[in-house]
């Protein structure tokens, strides 16, 4: 792909934003908008906000807009004509699929939220793109086809999550190279980075963290994070622990790193966003305020630090950083997480798909927050498949997966 080159020789990266509405696609817009001469954006697509997207498009210029419900591909065209945006509309999964693949943009950011992004990110990652992936659910679903899409297409993986960023950031000075004399190391191939014994994912804990009582929890209570804001699925995800569950298993996909050596910490303040132990003892760390726009300015810029707009770290103003273990007691989201990364891939997309599910019920009142983790449990003791050799059989089994939990959901009936 021929690059351009601007006057102070940055070359300059189209971007497509796949789910620019939510709160990493305005996140990537707000970093995207502090560099005019480095970035400038092909494509952005949404789910339904119209209205959203058709501003956004006025405001940034993409080539295209894709709305992911193809019943409103007028609306959108009405919407784009009234802002005065001279942006061609497309809809439903070929316009996402385009989005991903055009050729003006060498960078793709995957932030559709849920198992709804894998297509695209997949199509993207085959494309041979620089995959910036905040989806995580993508990876969960289909983390070996996602990374054999990487490996064929000659793409890069480049992670969002704020956890998996600073893990990122951590191996960088890592010598490469799998294992050590005492068989430490991650990854494979090229990424492989040797000495290290573990990772270490920080975890806020959540709104609940130190709740006793879960029985008359509300979505607005679930989706008030005490330090970062987020969409609603992934704050509810966080109020759950899932979302930690979530990133153990990203992480295991990410870095080619078994289970035994992650581990979780809760560290309320979010201050520290992750780290690694390496075997000689030293463990690095990333530290930054809670803004996602740290993680994604690093990823968009890499390999050069650019401003992300995030407010600076003043250490003389920090409370003091603690540490707790998660309570799996109260928190079963994270120890059936961890569970279905050991029983397999087909236990982890049913674990995605039961939970996508059961969120969408609490969120709709439909379900107590209490029983979140009860759905969840239930559709993984009765959805068996065996392991998907395609992203199709994925798209099966997650369907499957989805009609169990809604079948559960129904059973457990409403708050
Ligand atoms: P939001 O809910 O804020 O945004 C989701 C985006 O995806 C919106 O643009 C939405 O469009 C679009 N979308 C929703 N459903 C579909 C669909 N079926 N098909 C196509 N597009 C769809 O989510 P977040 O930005 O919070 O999260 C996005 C992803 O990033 C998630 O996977 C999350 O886990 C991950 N992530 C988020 C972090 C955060 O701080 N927010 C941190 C780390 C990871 P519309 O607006 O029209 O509905």
């Amino acid at each position: 792909m021929a690059e351009n080159v601007t006057a102070a020789h940055v070359p300059l990266r189209g971007v497509s934003i796949l789910g620019a509405t939510g709160s990493i696609g305005t996140s990537t817009l707000d970093v995207i908008a502090r560099h005019p001469g480095r970035f400038h954006v092909v494509a952005l697509t949404a789910h339904s906000k119209v209205e959203e997207l058709a501003r956004l498009c006025a405001r940034h210029r993409p080539r295209l807009a894709v709305i992911a419900d193809a019943t409103l591909e007028p609306a959108l065209r009405q919407a784009l004509a009234r802002a005065g945006a001279d942006t061609r509309a497309s809809s439903g999964l070929p316009g996402l699929l385009e989005a991903a693949q055009c050729a003006e943009a060498d960078t793709v950011v995957a932030a559709i939220v849920g198992a709804a992004g894998l297509l695209p990110t997949i199509a993207a990652a085959r494309a041979g793109k620089r995959l910036l992936l905040a989806n995580k659910e993508a990876i969960v679903c289909a983390g070996a086809l996602l990374l054999e899409a990487v490996h064929a297409g000659g793409a890069s993986l480049l992670p969002l999550d704020s956890e998996h960023n600073a893990i990122h950031q951590c191996l960088a000075g890592a010598p490469a190279g799998v294992g050590s004399e005492d068989g430490y190391g991650v990854g494979t191939g090229s990424g492989a980075r040797q000495g290290v014994r573990r990772l270490i994912l920080t975890a806020s804990g959540g709104p609940f963290r130190q709740r006793r009582d879960f029985s008359a929890i509300t979505p607005e209570q679930a989706c008030a994070h005490p330090n970062w804001s987020m969409g609603p699925k992934i704050s509810v995800d966080s109020a759950t622990l899932m979302n930690k569950g979530l990133e153990v298993i990203e992480a295991s996909w990410l870095f080619q790193v078994e289970r035994s050596r992650i581990s979780v910490v809760v560290h309320p303040q979010s201050v520290i966003h992750s780290m690694v132990e390496f075997g000689d003892g030293s463990v690095l760390a990333q530290l930054g305020t809670p803004d996602m726009r740290t993680p994604i300015a690093y990823a968009l810029g890499l390999p050069e630090r650019i401003d992300s707009g995030s407010a600076r770290l003043d250490f003389l103003r920090l409370s003091a950083l603690t540490f707790e273990e998660p309570d799996l007691k109260r928190f079963p989201c994270l120890g059936l997480a961890y569970r279905a990364l050991e029983s397999g891939p087909v236990a982890s997309i049913v674990l995605n798909a039961s939970n996508e599910i059961a969120v969408q019920a609490f969120l709709d009142r439909r379900l107590p927050f209490t029983l979140i983790a009860a759905v969840i449990e239930r559709t993984l003791e009765r959805t068996s498949a065996a392991a998907p050799r395609s992203v199709e059989a994925v798209m099966e089994i997650d369907g499957l997966a989805r009609r169990q939990a809604q079948d559960a959901v129904a059973r457990a009936g409403p708050p």
